[in-house]
């Protein structure tokens, strides 16, 4: 009988009370919708789950964590190794007695965190209405917009390590920068403590309309894309440069660089994820010999280009 690579693994796993999927697609749960399986999807049942399967799982198995994949690139051959997937376990949301305070569950939509603030008369998140990411993804990603980014609000965040150890990091800890942070790959955000301010409920409530018309308007959002491909270069937009090199619109197989947006790749229908970042390659090198700048891929690009039959730590039988 053949096993697959997925089905290898998940006899090495450490038994847990959550969930493991053997060779789970991966293009159903981003938002591009390309890319082959994880060898083996794992959905946590709660903290405590986690902590037990970090410590536990063999340590040659590489480990990956999904948030909705909206800023992320799977590649055609799949993810080796556990892409941990955090769920229903860690989507409590807690505002303290000052009011202002919120402890969040890193499965929680940002979207959903800017709404509870607005009704609760909390300022200072109302940028999270538009990020389609979950909390732990915008940590990670120190995502912002309007001139607002994580470390603006963060108090504080409660990560797992890669050996299963629970710790409380600052904003200075996490080495907070531009659409950066320097926490480790494969350690896990839990929740996040944001800090805003009283405001005026309603006042909240426009600004909130205002943010989502602006998008609306400027971005790709509702398209099958990862958001900005690449980060802005220090005193210049990434798009701008993009733009000037003739890239607005361009095509490979199913790919596009938006024609609204044009740090935004699309994924027009049938486009592979080599499509996706041969164009996006393409566009970095046409920005290259136009403007000298080297972009950054701020998209994560996870897994190999073809498939893989290599099995960790043991032969498939
Ligand atoms: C239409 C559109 C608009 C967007 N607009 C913006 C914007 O205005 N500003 C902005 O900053 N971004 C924007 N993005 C990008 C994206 O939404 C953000 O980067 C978001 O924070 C990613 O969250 P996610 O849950 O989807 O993470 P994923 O895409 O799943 O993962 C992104 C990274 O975060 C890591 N990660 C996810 N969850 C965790 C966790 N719990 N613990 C540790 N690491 C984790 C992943 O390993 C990966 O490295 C946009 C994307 C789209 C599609």
């Amino acid at each position: 009988m053949e096993y697959s690579r997925g089905q290898a693994l998940l006899s090495r796993l450490p038994k847990v009370r959550g969930r493991y999927s053997a060779d789970a697609p991966l293009s159903k749960i981003t938002w591009f919708q390309v890319g082959g399986p994880a060898d083996v999807l794992f959905k946590p049942a709660d903290p405590q789950d986690l902590a037990f399967f970090l410590q536990e799982r063999p340590k040659d198995i590489p480990l990956h964590i999904l948030g909705v994949g909206s800023n992320l690139l799977v590649r055609d051959g799949g993810v080796p190794g556990v892409v941990i997937r955090l769920g229903r376990g860690f989507t409590n949301l807690a505002i303290a007695a000052d009011g202002v305070t919120l402890d969040v569950g890193a499965g929680v939509l940002d979207r959903t965190v800017a709404l509870i603030a607005q009704e609760e008369g909390i300022g200072g998140l109302e940028f999270l209405v538009g990020i389609p990411g979950t909390m732990g993804g915008a940590l990670k990603m120190n995502a912002g917009c309007y001139g607002t980014e994580m470390k603006d609000v963060l108090d504080s965040a409660l990560v797992i390590t890669d050996k299963g150890q629970l710790m409380r990091l600052t904003p200075q800890e996490l080495g907070m920068s531009y659409r950066h942070t320097t926490l480790p790959d494969s350690w896990v955000v839990v929740s996040v403590r944001l800090k805003g301010h009283t405001e005026e409920s309603s006042l909240l409530k426009e600004r909130l309309d205002t943010l989502l018309a602006q998008r609306e308007a400027s971005q790709p959002v509702r398209t099958r894309t990862g958001g900005s491909t690449f980060a802005n270069p220090d005193g210049a937009r990434a798009w701008e440069l993009i733009d000037q090199a003739g890239c607005r619109g361009l095509r490979i197989g199913g790919a596009q660089v938006s024609p609204m947006h044009c740090n935004f790749l699309i994924n027009t229908g049938d486009a592979t994820a080599q499509d996706l970042e041969t164009l996006g390659e393409h566009v970095r090198m046409r920005v290259l010999e136009t403007s000298g700048v080297d972009l950054r891929w701020e998209i994560q690009r996870w897994g190999d280009m073809v498939t893989s039959t290599q099995v960790y730590g043991a032969e498939a039988a």
